[in-house]
């Protein structure tokens, strides 16, 4: 695990509080319902990455759910400057939510009024020597959200569904579960998007699979196209997993991470192999120049 750091300062409604201190009620329906949204950002070398991209999918998560962010953007993103600077971090990740307030213990969210919380800590999703040997997943029978249930393009609160999936994969003793629509076809994991390599071509699902609209994917999209390396959203079946000579995983805590063994079959050579490994490292040059 990252080292645990100190007198952390935590951003509530305009304060800024020892972590024992930041406190949220138990009346917030943020906790009664999962009601509220957030997102996950990464700062790399004092720079918020991809803050615009961050801010803009967490204010139409918020629109999605008709919950009213009490922030300007500009105001959203000085806070979290306010966050890291006051824990000293030039290397950290956020994690920003907006709760839909306090209220009564009915579901009605009209009393409540937002409240907004900024963490800025360390992470780890998956233990280091994975990124060096790749890991084995499962394809996890719980499947992602219909997206005309809550959609998997907002990052709400409520992840049981994701949840569910990852307790499903460390059942079966892997760290990660890929989660299929409700019409089988391959959508993403429990908090990363996914990527085949089969034949040259890079394949991942797009958004009407039912999928977050991954920043990391996006980065890794456009870092494909700047290298000519080809790469195609489209649906995607299951067997489509197990032929692939290549697979790996996106997202702002995971970065980009190789998998090689799904439900039993061994992807390509069982190691991580070079495209995935040439991406990695051109996403991790690309987050440190990028602001
Ligand atoms: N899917 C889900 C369900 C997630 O929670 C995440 C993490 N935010 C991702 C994909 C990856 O998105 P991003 O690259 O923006 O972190």
């Amino acid at each position: 695990m990252p080292q645990e750091k100190k007198n952390l300062k935590i951003w509530i409604d305009g304060q800024l509080l020892d972590k024992a201190q930041a406190k949220i009620s138990v009346y917030d329906h943020g906790l009664l319902y999962g009601d509220g949204v957030f997102e996950g950002i990464r700062v790399y070398n004092g720079r918020i990455f991809a803050c615009e991209q961050h801010i803009r999918r967490l204010y139409d998560s918020a629109k999605s759910i008709r919950l009213t962010i009490p922030l300007t953007p500009e105001r959203f993103r000085a806070a979290m400057e306010q966050t890291i600077a006051a824990n000293g971090f030039t290397d950290c990740y956020i994690r920003a939510l907006i709760t839909r307030g306090i209220g009564n213990l009915g579901l009605s969210p009209h009393r409540c009024n937002p409240s907004v919380v900024i963490i800025a800590d360390l992470i780890e999703l998956y233990p280091p020597e994975l990124y060096e040997k790749g890991m084995a997943v499962i394809t996890s029978s719980v499947a992602r959200n219909h997206p005309n249930t809550i959609s998997p393009r907002v990052k709400s609160l409520n992840y049981l569904n994701n949840i569910l999936a990852k307790i499903e994969a460390l059942d079966a003793g892997v760290p990660e579960a890929i989660m299929l629509n409700v019409d089988g076809n391959v959508a993403e994991c429990t908090a990363d998007n996914i990527f085949v390599l089969r034949d040259g071509r890079i394949l991942t699902p797009s958004v009407v699979d039912g999928i977050l609209e991954g920043i990391t994917r996006a980065t890794i999209l456009s870092l494909c196209r700047q290298l000519g390396i080809p790469i195609f959203e489209q649906t995607l079946q299951r067997h489509d997993l197990y032929v692939a000579d290549e697979c790996f995983l996106t997202g702002t805590a995971a970065e980009v991470v190789s998998v090689t063994k799904i439900d039993g079959r061994v992807v390509g050579a069982g190691v991580p192999g070079p495209v995935t490994m040439r991406l990695a490292k051109a996403y991790h040059d690309y987050v440190r120049k990028a602001g």
